[in-house]
């Protein structure tokens, strides 16, 4: 067995190097392509000093999460457009779809951007290549080691961030040289970390671990919560739930409904013994939980679950028997926006709480 994961493991680097030979000249001009861009906007920085901004060339320290059937071109480039990092979320896409998203976001923004890939998707390489040739500016990975694809993508001028749930990863990213961590506390949706941290423990120790610029995320939908998480020592927050209530956002129309009808606690932590994902209670979710009463095993329910049951929720719109990936915060979501107005109102929501702080009396 051990044998067999060294072999994979090896086989999985030597593609990589391969891809990184075939790359290493794309830096140069991703590179000079960076720099036009820099030189043609007159960044607008509304946050001296904060290294969020720039790290990425943003306005706003704030970045849409690439989330899985909900993010695709079309938001990605609303939020670059109003400031903040929009970033399409490769995990449901296939190589092909990739491509096109990344096209069409380049044709709709002349602002950075950037793609999020979960490192257990079944054709890495393949997304890989095609970002590096398509010169996406930033890439964020999860649900994987940061070790192997770091190296490659800075060598061709990607800055590159990892999603972390522990001080314990972050260090390890930070050794493997990302640009920034992202933090994401137990709030979050979608994939979750098995040790159920939350957002306002995690932050004040992945920043006591960590020198790089650290992104908070969990359970942060206003201006309110970002300024909660910059004091905890976050300099830039990542925002999935409320953006998936966007009008951009290719969530299907029932599920972006069906999240503005949330409360406190219709969302719960599920499949623990799979991969802990944060889900909305429906007919799916109860039978995995009556089958987890049971005591099935993994493999159990893995078969309850089958194939593409998140595409037949949040894409495709079923409401009992889909997958219903989404945070605590959509407790907190009343309507649905154009993604533009969600970040303004957030930007000057963590203006107008900072002030209002600040004026108190003490
Ligand atoms: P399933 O195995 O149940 O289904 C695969 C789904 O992904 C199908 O709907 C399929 O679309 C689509 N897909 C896209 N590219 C491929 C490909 N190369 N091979 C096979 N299927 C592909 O997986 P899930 O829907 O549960 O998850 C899909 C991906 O998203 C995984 O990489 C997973 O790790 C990631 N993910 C990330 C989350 C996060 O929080 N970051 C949360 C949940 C999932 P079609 O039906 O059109 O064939």
């Amino acid at each position: 067995m051990e044998q067999a994961l060294q072999a994979m493991a090896d086989n999985t680097t030597n593609r990589a190097s391969t891809i990184h030979r075939k790359n290493i000249s794309n830096r140069q001009v991703h590179l000079q392509w960076m720099n036009q861009i820099c030189r043609s906007k007159k960044l607008n920085y509304v946050m001296e000093g904060n290294r969020i901004c720039s790290l990425f060339g943003i306005q706003y320290p704030i970045i849409q999460a690439g989330m899985i059937w909900c993010s695709g071109w079309e938001l990605a480039s609303a939020v670059s457009n109003a400031g903040g990092l929009g970033i399409i979320g490769a995990g449901s896409m296939y190589p092909d779809g990739l491509r096109e998203n990344i096209r069409q976001c380049k044709a709709a923004t002349s602002k950075p951007f950037g793609v999020n890939v979960p490192l257990l998707y079944p054709d890495l390489e393949q997304h890989m290549q095609i970002i590096i040739e398509e010169k996406v500016p930033v890439v964020f990975t999860s649900a994987g080691s940061p070790k192997i694809w770091t190296p490659i993508l800075k060598e061709n001028g990607i800055k590159v961030v990892h999603v972390v749930a522990s001080s314990k990863l972050a260090l390890k990213c930070q050794d493997a040289g990302v640009d920034a961590v992202v933090a994401e506390g137990f709030e979050a949706g979608g994939h979750n970390g098995r040790e159920e941290t939350t957002t306002l423990c995690l932050i004040p120790a992945v920043r006591n671990a960590i020198h790089i610029p650290l992104i908070a995320a969990g359970g942060i939908s206003s201006g309110k919560a970002m300024l909660a998480v910059f004091a905890l020592g976050a300099e830039g927050v990542q925002i999935g739930t409320r953006f998936v209530c966007t009008k951009e956002s290719s969530a299907h129309e029932n599920f972006k409904t069906k999240i503005v009808s949330l409360n406190e606690g219709d969302t719960l932590l599920s499949m623990k013994k799979v991969v802990p994902v944060r889900l909305i209670k429906n007919e799916f979710y109860k039978a995995i939980q009556a089958a987890e009463d049971k005591g099935a095993d993994g493999g159990e329910l893995v078969t309850i679950l089958g194939r593409a049951r998140a595409k037949k929720g949040m894409y495709e719109g079923d409401m009992e028997e889909g997958e219903l990936e989404i945070g605590q915060a959509s407790a907190l979501i009343d309507t649905i926006q154009p993604a533009k107005e969600v970040v303004d109102e957030i930007w000057n929501e963590f203006v107008a709480t900072k002030n209002k702080i600040s004026s108190l009396s003490l």
